[in-house]
């Protein structure tokens, strides 16, 4: 509560803790975006609860080392998700994980949350957090290397393979501008694409085929990766003549697409767009009033800890000022 504000009288119920199940705000998604809205608003006193799928810290979770955050030049994803997660607590963050929702209302004022043990919440205000995935090969190999060698993130683990041989699977317009961004740290960057065709842009296409750092294996497809303790190569089948080749490589970066976990809002009046991001404005939140959008989730170009961390924020003021104005604080 800001200092010198009065207490509504349902603020004063949920500020002491009269009317138990109902909340400031609910934030489904305790990876970075969730965490920072949680620890702005319970900083702020508002009444807060995350509610998470897996356990607090999303992708950072998987994230081996991050050498991108700023004030820390070297973390573990594990460790920073941990500071970030007790720093929301400290302010009195609720925080329930491994939590299923079987039923969620945004529409009306009041927004209800149920999950599937039976509890149910209200909120004022939901701030969706729930992150996304980048889609996978699903072949042999792929999961033991994944962070040993396996990254779906140029800007995060590109200078991890400076002088190295790498490949980049994919053909879109992703893949195309990573493997060119890639030449920045690799002597070689091998692009391997199912079809015959690129479907990236002709721009993208022309800086590839104009940088002699790259080559390319057309109807070509991963079909295993192997090492011991790191990915050492991977084994690639020509599907022309279904012959397969072994390459040596210390890297693979896979960019085949990518989702974002909003399956639980579809046909809901949320508004999604054809990738199923969420659609919002600019003050994050989406096209139902007190519903707001954070992180990877949203309909957006560039997803990393820092612009979750970003719209985390954001979100939570802007989620502030509209209880503000809706005199719920
Ligand atoms: C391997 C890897 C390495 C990376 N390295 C870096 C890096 O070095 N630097 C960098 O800046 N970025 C990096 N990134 C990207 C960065 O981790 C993400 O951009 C960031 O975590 C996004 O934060 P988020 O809070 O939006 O979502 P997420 O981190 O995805 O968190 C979303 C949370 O929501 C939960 N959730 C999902 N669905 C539901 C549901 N229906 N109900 C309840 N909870 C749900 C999930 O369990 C998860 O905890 C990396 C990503 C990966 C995968």
């Amino acid at each position: 509560m800001a200092p010198g504000k009065v207490l509504t009288f349902r603020a004063f119920l949920i500020y002491f803790g009269m009317e138990n199940n109902h909340y400031h705000s609910i934030i489904i998604g305790a990876g970075p975006a969730g965490l920072t809205a949680g620890i702005y608003l319970s900083r702020a006193k508002m009444k807060t609860l995350i509610l998470d799928a897996g356990i607090a810290g999303g992708q950072l979770i998987l994230t081996h080392e991050v050498a991108n955050y700023p004030g820390i030049e070297k973390i573990s994803g594990y460790e920073l998700s941990n500071v970030m997660r007790n720093q929301a607590v400290k302010f009195g963050c609720e925080m329930q994980s491994g939590v299923a929702i079987t039923d969620i209302h945004f529409e009306s004022e009041r927004k209800w949350v149920k999950l599937s043990d039976g509890q149910e919440f209200t909120a004022d205000t939901i701030i969706i957090a729930t992150g996304g995935r980048s889609r996978t090969l699903n072949v042999p190999g792929e999961d033991n290397f994944k962070g040993r060698g396996i990254s779906y993130c140029a800007t995060c683990d590109g200078d991890f393979f400076q002088d190295r041989e790498i490949a980049v699977v994919g053909g879109g317009n992703t893949a195309l501008e990573e493997a060119v961004s890639l030449t920045k740290y690799a002597s070689k960057v091998t692009i391997i694409h199912m079809l015959d065709h690129f479907q990236a842009f002709a721009h993208a296409q022309e800086a590839v085929a104009n940088n002699p750092k790259i080559e390319v294996l057309m109807q070509s497809q991963v079909k295993q990766f192997n090492g011991s303790s790191k990915l050492e190569s991977i084994d690639v089948t020509d599907l022309r003549n279904g012959s397969v080749s072994t390459i040596a490589r210390d890297g693979v970066f896979v960019f085949i697409g990518y989702e974002a976990n909003t399956d639980f809002v579809k046909g809901r009046c949320i508004a999604l767009n054809e990738r199923n991001e969420i659609i919002t404005d600019a003050r994050l939140q989406t096209n139902v009033a007190g519903v707001f959008a954070a992180g990877d989730a949203v309909a957006k170009r560039f997803r990393q800890i820092t612009t979750a961390v970003s719209d985390g924020t954001i979100a939570a003021l802007n989620a502030m000022e509209y209880m503000l104005n809706q005199q719920k604080t």
